[in-house]
């Protein structure tokens, strides 16, 4: 017998519209005896069954549903053919000339606090909820199953994970250790310089895939200011579509280093560009001071809204290098400006901009919307799955 969470009254809408989650404050009776990462049985407070999911004590997220149907079982064969559609679902992508790829995303392919990305033959899995790590074996034989050339390495080290009373790991799981960066094709054209030991996140930003080839699209004999750059994706994307000149801007040593090798692998001219090791804000002020002036500005910051507690502050940071980029921007140039914290909704992030527009004096419109790109999955029911938004915006 399972054990059971039972919801406050009319707290079952949502799992009613299938939303994953199961917040602290919904639940009316839990059993404080019940293990992290154990499978528990939700119902409503009538009694009556509503979903499979994990439970996680530490977590203001309690349970992460799983299953809608009360006869599955969550075992080696359920979790096995999740992932094996979650693959299946790539397969144009990588068709289309993608070696790094996004397998698993979390929610979006029902294995919430799953990610599992693959760069050419390494597979690189990131676990940030008990959902998932209670069933790390299970994805582990699934994947080795599926890849059985490919090496598979762990980067469980997220701040959520920590949130969930996770401790950090990361390493080899199986196969050999992955080079100290790594090359993966992009939409057939650009080698993406990846660092899986060492980088942020699994070690590289597939989310952006389109935004590049949108900046691709956009650089002809254009000057370029690419900031927040990290390995310089969106500048080498700038300089095949023939930009005269790209400045890369990152805190990052570490990545610069990264971005500048990434030029040379694809055969661009270093001659080109630049690789500034300093803070955004700053260096756009000083730009902005100079009187400089680029055809094609892209931002593309870290998530400044952690939390809803301060998506205040988040939207003033927001404010300020759209005002600052906007103002960089030569007449008939284009923004390319991004928002990765989920917490912001679209209309906010659009309202942001036009405020950063009025404050800089310029006249802006948009004239494309972008997003994370496909393999970055949305969860229909689950909208805070959809993270990241962008805007081109023409200036004149
Ligand atoms: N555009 C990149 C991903 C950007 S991730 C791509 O397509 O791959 C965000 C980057 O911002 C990180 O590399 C981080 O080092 C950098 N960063 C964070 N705060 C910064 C700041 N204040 N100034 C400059 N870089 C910053």
């Amino acid at each position: 017998m399972l054990p059971t969470i039972t919801l406050a009254p009319g707290r079952e809408k949502s799992v009613l519209r299938r939303h994953p989650w199961i917040f602290s404050k919904a639940v009316a009776k839990e059993d404080n005896s019940i293990p992290p990462g154990s499978v528990v049985k939700v119902n409503a407070a009538d009694c009556s069954f509503l979903a499979l999911g994990i439970y996680s004590p530490k977590s203001q997220i309690r349970v992460r549903l799983l299953s809608f149907n009360e006869q599955d079982n969550i075992d080696a064969a359920f979790v096995q053919q999740r992932i094996e559609n979650a693959c299946e679902l790539r397969q144009r992508l990588i068709a289309r000339g993608n070696d790094g790829v996004r397998l698993v995303a979390s929610e979006g392919d029902y294995l919430p606090g799953l990610i599992v990305d693959k760069y050419n033959e390494f597979l690189v899995i990131a676990i940030s909820s008990w959902a998932a790590e209670s069933l790390r074996e299970h994805i582990i034989q699934a994947l080795k199953k599926l890849y059985p050339d490919c090496s598979i390495y762990e980067r469980s080290d997220s701040k959520s994970r920590l949130k969930e009373g996770l401790k950090a790991r990361c390493g080899v799981i199986a196969g050999k250790e992955p080079d100290d960066i790594i090359y993966v094709k992009e939409n057939g054209l650009i080698y993406l310089p990846i660092d899986i030991k060492n980088g942020h996140k699994t070690g590289g930003y597939l989310d952006q895939r389109q935004s590049r080839y949108k900046a691709y699209t956009l650089s002809k004999g254009a000057r370029v200011l690419n900031c927040f750059s990290y390995t310089g994706g969106f500048g080498l994307w700038a300089l095949k579509g023939g930009a005269a000149r790209v400045e890369n801007v990152d805190v990052s040593e570490l990545a610069l280093t990264h971005a500048k090798d990434g030029v040379v692998f694809n055969h661009l001219d270093p001659g080109r560009c630049r690789f500034l090791k300093k803070d955004v804000f700053a260096y756009l002020r000083q730009q902005t001071a100079k009187g400089e002036k680029y055809d094609l500005v892209i931002l593309d910051p870290p998530k400044f809204a952690e939390s809803a507690a301060n998506l205040k502050q988040a939207c003033r940071g927001y404010q300020d290098i759209n005002r600052l980029g906007l103002s960089l921007v030569a007449k008939g140039g284009r923004l390319l400006t991004f928002s990765c914290s989920g917490l912001m909704e679209p209309t906010l992030f659009q309202k942001i901009c036009a405020d950063a527009a009025l404050d800089a004096g310029v006249e802006a419109q948009v004239i494309s919307t972008l997003r994370q790109d496909e393999d970055h999955v949305v969860s229909l029911p689950c909208p805070e799955s959809f993270y990241l938004k962008g805007l081109v915006i023409a200036v004149r």
